[in-house]
């Protein structure tokens, strides 16, 4: 049966089925046959080899989990090379569809907890955890530039083999995350604002009073340091941003 359902990110993709199965929405899918080139000799062939099924795992669709089950077909070329088809919803070697990929990869930074996160897209805590370094390693090897005016300095719980906590340093007007440090002392983070903070000039962040003394320390001048609640105000009111 084809389908007239179209889904986000399924547009070119014919879907056989869908049925709930224990609260969980499967998708039976599969692509037509097309034109493909060879990465051998660059011929082009239809000639299909096989199939076999895949089971992938996606982004929740109507607050379900979702798997779906793709009928992955493997064309064959005259010269003797047997390649998979290309398709838009996962890359080689993964069980994970490439939206669900990026959007853990984004709430792993961006949500709460580790654990919520974990929740909210049917997965382990350790999975987003796992993520979380992956990230946290990309950008932490990168040699970040001088700091923005306005930062943000929020904390982020969970367990992570760095330790229990991390500092994100975002940019304060765009919230971007510009850094993640691997804990939160004092040291790492008078350290890190030393060799890049000459620029700033508002730090938001609700931290303790300890900690806020440790930054304007580092800083050496004199700061503007704002709870987040008074900042969101504040921006408000003069229309920066
Ligand atoms: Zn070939």
């Amino acid at each position: 049966m084809n389908s007239n359902i179209v889904l986000p990110g399924f547009e070119e993709v014919i879907i056989n089925k869908t049925e709930v199965i224990e609260g969980t929405l499967c998708l039976y899918v599969e692509m037509p046959v097309s034109k493909h080139t060879c990465p051998n000799c660059g011929k082009h062939t239809m000639k299909v080899h096989d199939y076999r099924i895949q089971k992938i795992k996606h982004l929740k669709m109507f607050e379900r989990n979702t798997l779906i089950f793709y009928r992955k077909r493997r064309y064959t070329c005259l010269c003797g090379k047997r390649f998979p088809e290309n398709n838009p919803f996962i890359n080689r070697y993964q069980r994970l569809s490439t939206e669900y990929n990026q959007a853990i990869t984004i709430r792993s930074i961006k949500g709460k907890t580790f654990k919520e996160t974990a929740e909210i897209y049917g997965t382990s805590a350790s999975t987003i955890v796992r993520r979380f370094d992956k990230v946290a390693e990309d950008t932490v090897q990168e040699e970040p530039n001088a700091l923005p005016k306005v930062i943000a300095i929020d904390e982020y719980k969970g367990d992570t083999k760095k330790g229990k906590y991390q500092l994100i340093i975002a940019d304060g007007v765009t919230r971007e995350p510009i850094d993640i440090l691997p804990n939160r002392y004092k040291k790492t983070i008078s350290h890190y604002l030393r060799k890049y903070g000459t620029n700033v000039e508002v730090v938001v962040m609700d931290m303790s009073p300890s900690f806020k003394a440790a930054v304007r320390q580092a800083l050496g001048k004199p700061i503007i340091v704002a709870d987040r609640f008074h900042f969101v105000r504040y921006i408000y009111c003069i229309g920066w941003g």
